[in-house]
């Protein structure tokens, strides 16, 4: 049977894990799991066949080769990934670059990056015969685990930290039918809890600390590398919260090289929010010190004080000679204002990528002819309530760029063209 040919070890102790069941958290020392594909060298016209058992010509399913392989029949894909680059000259200016593109994660089915690793933790929770599969949220990872549990026709149970999940997120949860349990405090107790209740019950835990998430997080990489027909970026830009995407970033990019279809390892730099950065501060020590934070953030998806991938992100980061830093809520919001602005859009969480290009340009960090990728994590519709505290309230601190506020005028001709008088005669 395929389940029993993946090889699924600890990278902290090495102890092997079978495929057959639920994976989690090492049962010998708490580590967390990677999956070994055993790589062999792969042509780069490798991908060209549907593997989502047909249904989808999916742009997760379609790197089978560099993906764990699953019973096909166990497949559960909404043609996920198949997300567009956007080079923009207005945001480049903006990070100081000639040129950088912004990889538009939104674009997948329930608008977030998170479909992708969702479609292979689901589809191996079939596999293993779950009933219930379970999260814990910030938002994003809920709204895909709603989705794609029902697709596979599982029960979702999702745990959130209370008043603390962005509109959109919770809407989508709610129609797709989660069992949503709220809880008080942060994701960071949401998620121990989750932790204690999937230890004692048959429920399947598809937070990122499972192994298959992040094989499916891969493809954002080496779907980018294809689309830059295999000439690797100098620089990869992403946020950083729980840290699992990090992680699945360094993977792919381990990955690809051991398949010898890139020859040259772009550097990750992945970027938290200033009030939630224990992975910035972690480096800055020179991955010395360890800190978790009380986490506080505009950008909720990255509002994580104690990331769960933690040391697989400071792997991804010594493996690719990366760099780690925060900004501050106000760069965020000012950042999202331009993506916004160009007609591209994206969350908070998603703005801090080009915030960071942004700060590590001017700090010297970044060349100021690298070429840089920076990913787009969510939909603007995520966070509809972000979009209007920025421009009609007071989100966003002093001097912030392109407000935009709606106004009001009385139902006449003459009340409209004395509104408009500036827009109409220039
Ligand atoms: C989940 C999420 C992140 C953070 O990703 P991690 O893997 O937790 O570091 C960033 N942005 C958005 C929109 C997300 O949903
Ligand atoms: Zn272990």
């Amino acid at each position: 049977m395929l389940l029993r040919q993946i090889h699924i070890q600890c990278v902290e102790c090495g102890a092997q894990q079978s495929a057959t069941e639920p994976v989690s958290v090492c049962a010998v020392c708490g580590g967390l799991f990677e999956i070994d594909l055993r790589l062999t060298p792969l042509d780069r016209g490798a991908f060209d066949r549907d593997t989502s058992g047909g249904k989808y010509f999916s742009g997760v399913w379609r790197y089978q080769p560099l993906l764990p392989r699953l019973p096909e029949n166990s497949i559960v894909s909404r043609a996920e990934g198949r997300t567009a680059i956007y080079w923009d000259d207005r945001i480049a200016a903006y990070a100081g670059l000639p040129r950088v593109g912004l990889k538009h994660e939104g674009q997948n089915p329930t608008g977030s990056f998170k479909d992708r690793g969702m479609t292979v933790g689901v589809s191996h929770a079939k596999a293993v015969g779950a009933r219930i599969v379970a999260c814990a949220s910030t938002g994003n990872t809920s709204a895909s685990l709603a989705s794609y549990a029902a697709a596979g026709g599982m029960q979702s149970l999702v745990i959130i930290p209370e008043g603390k999940i962005a509109g959109g997120k919770l809407a989508q949860s709610i129609a797709m039918g989660a069992r949503i349990v709220q809880v008080e405090g942060d994701f960071d107790i949401a998620l121990a809890l989750l932790r204690q209740l999937t230890a004692k019950y048959p429920v399947y835990l598809v937070n990122s600390v499972n192994p298959f998430r992040l094989e499916g997080q891969k493809t954002i990489v080496i779907e980018m590398l294809e689309q830059l027909d295999w000439n690797p970026p100098d620089v990869i830009a992403l946020p950083g919260g729980n840290l699992g995407n990090t992680a699945a970033f360094g993977k792919a990019l381990h990955d690809l090289h051991a398949a010898r279809l890139i020859d040259r390892i772009p550097r990750l730099m992945t970027i938290q929010a200033e009030g939630a950065a224990p992975f910035a501060h972690y480096f800055e020590s020179g991955f010395d010190r360890y800190e978790p934070v009380k986490a506080e953030t505009v950008a909720t998806a990255i509002k994580i004080g104690d990331p769960a991938s933690m040391q697989r992100a400071r792997r991804a980061i010594q493996l690719t000679d990366g760099h780690v830093t925060s900004v501050t809520d106000d760069e965020i919001l000012a950042a999202k204002s331009w993506i916004d602005r160009a007609g591209i859009g994206c969350e908070p969480a998603s703005a801090a990528s080009l915030a960071g290009v942004r700060k590590l340009v001017a700090a010297g960090v970044i060349n100021r002819d690298a070429t840089v990728v920076g990913i787009l994590t969510g939909h603007l519709l995520k966070d509809a309530d972000a979009v209007t505290g920025y421009h009609l309230g007071e989100l966003g601190g002093a001097g912030r760029p392109n407000v935009n506020r709606p106004v009001s005028v009385e139902p006449t001709l003459d009340a409209l063209e004395r509104t408009l008088d500036d827009a109409l005669s220039s």
